[in-house]
């Protein structure tokens, strides 16, 4: 998707007059050959939250600020890291703080496009071949998406829960690609009724969450909340790969999963729910989680990812209470309702009706049997007690608290 990003960001200022330039190596070494090539005397950049970025972009600054003059801007969020702040002047630790403050903060000016000259023919290396990807590349592609998603969005209030792929906007991987900015879909969907106001509210977390990483670079590694880091978590490889593999036997969870790794996606209700089993169901590392979802999920991004994987293992800010466990059973009854999307991506589950799709063990094995499943041999048995292992979680967490009020 990326790469497919970049033909088509090529593609785009091509019908400009312009086009990309590729030169790979040491990016300061790379802009000072290019600065002296063309003569620029400005050079524009969209900065980034992530520890990476920012090392690379201070080294960019720190070798060519005396060169020439250099203009960053956060375009890949609304509101600036530092412009949404307490009365004390620090980051709002709950979001609805935040989120208070950040619509009454006045939107920053971008710069504006300069009007562009021909400059000397440069050389550039050749752009990697595009594979196929997962959704049409590029702004065009991605403005079509916003205009579907406007006329759907007054719906979001009470369908953003319902697992499903028309239920949310998806635009999460044009944002992440930067083939829309956050600023383009608020100015097109608004907050006029309670829909869009739900929704831009939803984009206002994902500031929250790049805002935070600039107080917490280190959001992927450790707990925000350090006496979380001293859980004694599980070393269950086994547990593990039948997470990742959708084989825990907690059909919703499996389906999830199933959908991540075939596609790249999942749903956001869907996020919660398989993050909290990994973490609360079978006690293993949030941080396991958090790469595989990087590695795995097509709009990946360090802040978003982590921030999450911290707000549902209780560890982060403005978290639920670790001791609110979601019931994997109740909330696949909750949010798929009729087992629809379970029925697609566990189909070895196709014939059992609702409820029983969503705890297959509730039928008596003859009755499976007459649906085609034996358990254990067509799907698998649950890896766990939900009720033991939620005592599990309960203890090993109020162990760590505890250890931490000592300490
Ligand atoms: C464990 C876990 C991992 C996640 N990892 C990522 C990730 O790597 N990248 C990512 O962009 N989002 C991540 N999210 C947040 C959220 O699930 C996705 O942004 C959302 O599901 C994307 O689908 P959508 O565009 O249809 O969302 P919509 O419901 O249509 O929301 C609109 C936009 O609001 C933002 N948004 C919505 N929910 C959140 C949230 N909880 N936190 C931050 N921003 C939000 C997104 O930019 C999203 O595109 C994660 C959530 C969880 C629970």
């Amino acid at each position: 998707m990326l790469i497919a990003s970049v033909h088509a960001l090529d593609d785009e200022l091509g019908r400009h007059g312009g086009r990309l330039v590729i030169r790979s190596g040491d990016p300061a070494d790379a802009l000072r050959a290019l600065v002296t090539e063309t003569g620029a005397t400005d050079l524009y950049f969209n900065a980034d939250v992530s520890p990476y970025a920012d090392r690379r972009d201070s080294h960019v600054r720190a070798r060519l600020n005396n060169q020439l003059e250099i203009h960053t801007s956060y375009g890949n969020l609304i509101q600036e890291p530092g412009a949404v702040l307490t009365k004390k002047g620090g980051l709002s630790q709950v979001f609805s703080a935040f989120h208070r403050t950040w619509v009454n903060t006045p939107l920053p000016m971008l710069p504006e496009p300069g009007k562009g000259r021909p400059v000397a023919s440069v050389g550039s290396e050749a752009l990697p071949a595009a594979e196929p990807s997962r959704l049409v590349a590029g702004t065009d592609a991605a403005y079509e998406r916003l205009q579907i998603w406007n006329e759907q969005v007054d719906d979001y209030e009470t369908s953003r829960n319902l697992i499903g792929d028309t239920t949310t906007s998806r635009l999460s991987v044009d944002l992440k690609f930067g083939t829309l900015g956050p600023r383009t879909i608020l100015a097109q969907i608004g907050t006029h009724t309670p829909g869009r106001a739900a929704f831009i509210r939803q984009v206002a977390w994902r500031d929250w969450w790049a805002h935070l990483m600039v107080y917490h670079p280190d959001i992927s590694r450790s707990a925000i909340r350090p006496a979380y880091d001293r859980i004694a978590w599980e070393q269950d490889d086994d547990g593990f790969e039948r997470w990742a593999t959708g084989t825990t036997g907690f059909p919703l969870v499996d389906a999830g999963m199933r959908q991540l790794v075939a596609t790249g996606w999942m749903h956001g209700r869907l996020r919660m729910i398989c993050a909290s089993f990994l973490v609360k169901d079978l006690l293993i590392d949030w941080r396991r989680g958090e790469r595989f979802f990087r590695h795995h999920l097509l709009d990946a991004d360090p802040p978003q990812n982590a921030g999450n994987w911290q707000w549902v293992a209780g560890t982060g800010p403005d978290a639920a209470p670790y001791f609110r466990i979601f019931n994997p059973v109740t909330q696949s009854k909750k949010f798929d309702k009729d087992g629809d999307f379970i029925r697609a991506w566990v189909p070895e589950l196709a014939k059992l009706p609702s409820p029983a799709i969503h705890e297959p063990a509730t039928l008596a094995p003859l009755d499976l049997v007459a649906l085609d499943v034996v358990l254990g041999r067509d799907y698998p048995a649950p890896i766990v007690d939900h009720a033991n292992a939620r005592q599990r979680t309960l203890i090993a967490y109020r162990a760590a608290l505890d250890d931490g009020e000592l300490a």
